[in-house]
This record gives C-alpha cells, sequence and structure tokens, in this order.
C-alpha cells in the first residue's frame, strides 16, 4: 500500500491539556475513509492538526511521504491537503464566482503541475455552481453553499480532501448528489477522509472507517465489518452514542 495520508501518534489539545491522545490512522490514494464518534471524541481537533490551525503536542503528519507536521495553515494545500470545515467558512457577500476564484489562483500558484481538475470539470460536478456563479454566496441554500465549499477545496487541486460534518443539517437529496460526487471523485484517483456524525453515511459511502473514541481510534472498520459493529449494541452505545 501507498499511502497518500498517515496520522502517526498524534497528541494534540488546548493550553497543554490533550485531546487527542496519540490518534494514528491512514488514507491510501483513491480511498475514502471516515472516522465517526461521539460528541467530543477529539475528531475537530484532529481536522485541526491536518489543516495546521493546530499544532500537535508530538506526532507526525505524512503527507504523501513528507513529514508536513510543522507546515503552517496558510501553506498546507501546497502539501495537498484541502479541508472543507464544518461551517463552511465561505465569504457570504462576495459572489461564488469571486469564492472560486481566490482557491483557483492558489491553486495555480501552489500546485502548479498536480492539476487534477479544471473549472469546467468541477461545474460538471456541480452544475448548480456554475448555474449560480454570479450570485452572492449568502443567498444560496445551505446545500448550495456546501457544494460551492467542496467546488472550492477542489480548486485547490488537492490529493488528500478532507471533510468535516459535510451532511449535517442537508436535505436527504442533496445529501445524496453530494456523495455521488465524493464517489466520482475517489474514482478518479483522489484520497478522502470524512469526519462524519452518520454512522449510515460512513456505512455506505466508505472503504474503510475508524471509530474515534477519547481522543485515540478505537474500531478500524472494513467496508465489509458494518453489519458485525451495527449488531453491537454495548459498542454502539458507548462510541457512537455520546
Ligand atoms: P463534536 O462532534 O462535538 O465537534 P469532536 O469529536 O469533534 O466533537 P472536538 O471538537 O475535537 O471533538 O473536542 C474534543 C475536546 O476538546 C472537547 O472536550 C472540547 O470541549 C475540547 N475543545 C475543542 N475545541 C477547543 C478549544 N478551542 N479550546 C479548548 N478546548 C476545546
Amino acid at each position: 500500500m501507498n499511502p497518500m495520508l498517515v496520522v502517526d501518534n498524534l497528541r494534540a489539545g488546548y493550553a497543554g491539556v490533550p485531546v487527542v491522545h496519540g490518534a494514528s490512522l491512514h488514507v491510501a490514494r483513491g480511498e475514502i475513509v471516515s472516522i465517526i464518534g461521539a460528541n467530543g471524541a477529539g475528531k475537530s481537533t484532529l481536522v485541526a492538526c491536518l489543516c495546521g490551525l493546530v499544532q500537535p503536542m508530538s506526532g507526525r503528519v505524512m503527507m504523501d511521504g513528507r513529514d508536513v507536521t510543522a507546515v503552517p495553515a496558510h501553506r498546507r494545500q501546497a502539501s495537498g491537503i484541502a479541508v472543507v470545515l464544518e461551517g463552511r467558512h465561505l465569504f457570504p457577500e462576495l459572489s461564488v464566482r469571486d469564492n472560486l476564484a481566490i482557491a483557483e489562483a492558489t491553486g495555480e500558484r501552489q500546485r502548479r503541475g498536480h492539476r487534477r481538475l479544471t473549472r469546467d470539470e468541477v461545474f460538471e460536478l456541480f452544475p448548480v455552481v456554475r448555474e449560480r456563479l454570479a450570485s452572492p454566496v449568502g443567498l444560496l441554500s445551505g446545500g448550495q453553499q456546501q457544494m460551492v465549499a467542496i467546488a472550492r477545496a477542489l480548486l485547490l487541486q488537492p490529493d488528500l480532501l478532507v471533510l468535516d460534518e459535510l451532511t449535517t443539517g442537508l436535505a436527504p437529496i442533496v445529501v445524496k448528489d453530494i456523495l455521488n460526487v465524493l464517489t466520482r471523485l475517489r474514482d478518479r484517483g483522489l484520497s478522502l477522509l470524512l469526519v462524519e456524525q452518520s454512522i449510515r453515511i460512513a456505512a455506505d459511502l466508505s472503504d474503510r472507517s475508524y471509530v474515534m473514541s477519547v481522543g485515540r481510534m478505537v474500531h478500524e472498520v472494513g467496508a465489509d465489518d458494518w453489519p458485525r459493529l451495527l449488531a453491537d449494541d454495548a459498542l454502539v452505545k458507548a462510541y457512537l452514542h455520546g
């Protein structure tokens, strides 16, 4: 196996107090991996380490064989990691076009030679984004904004796309559309790491999943292992509804 992302024994927290206690995981090229776990398990803190917003106390983040643990947030996309954070963090007063233009320029500058998707290919994945180019992002529905956020991340030309709480609050039909696009991206060789509240989505979409509890990965679940895991009431209660 040739992993795209390796997180090795990561410890991280706030004001010297760890909330991630030695978490390890990997994502191969062209693989969809989910992290699931109860509220407070440390999932968002782990994501913050992946995008450079929190500096780990120890452990390593390796991307495509390179140690990127100390790379600052504004240089992470140059390492091939793009993150769609919970809440999306778009510029609501700016048009869809301008929101995308910022990412596109960064992708061209920092990822020269790594281009995966043209702007037209991104629009093909999300036709509604093209239709709404002139509109201020703040006027779009939640689902459309999520599509703009993913389109923007894709224009950074990542090798790994990290999606935090992607589907929370979205209508089922929109979720279906977005998941469909993620599968197509995986089939094009992109690696995807999803932090998911919904076990159902993790089970349906992922090649593998990790169950995170109190700052550690406590189970690794292959696509075929889900029925066994979900049948284990004690395990589901202990780790997934917290
Ligand atoms: P959720 O699904 O609720 O977002 P999570 O699994 O993503 O949960 P984290 O958000 O990483 O978990 O939180 C792990 C622990 O770290 C929690 O106890 C939380 O209160 C604490 N924490 C998170 N962010 C901060 C912060 N900025 N400062 C201090 N403590 C924090």
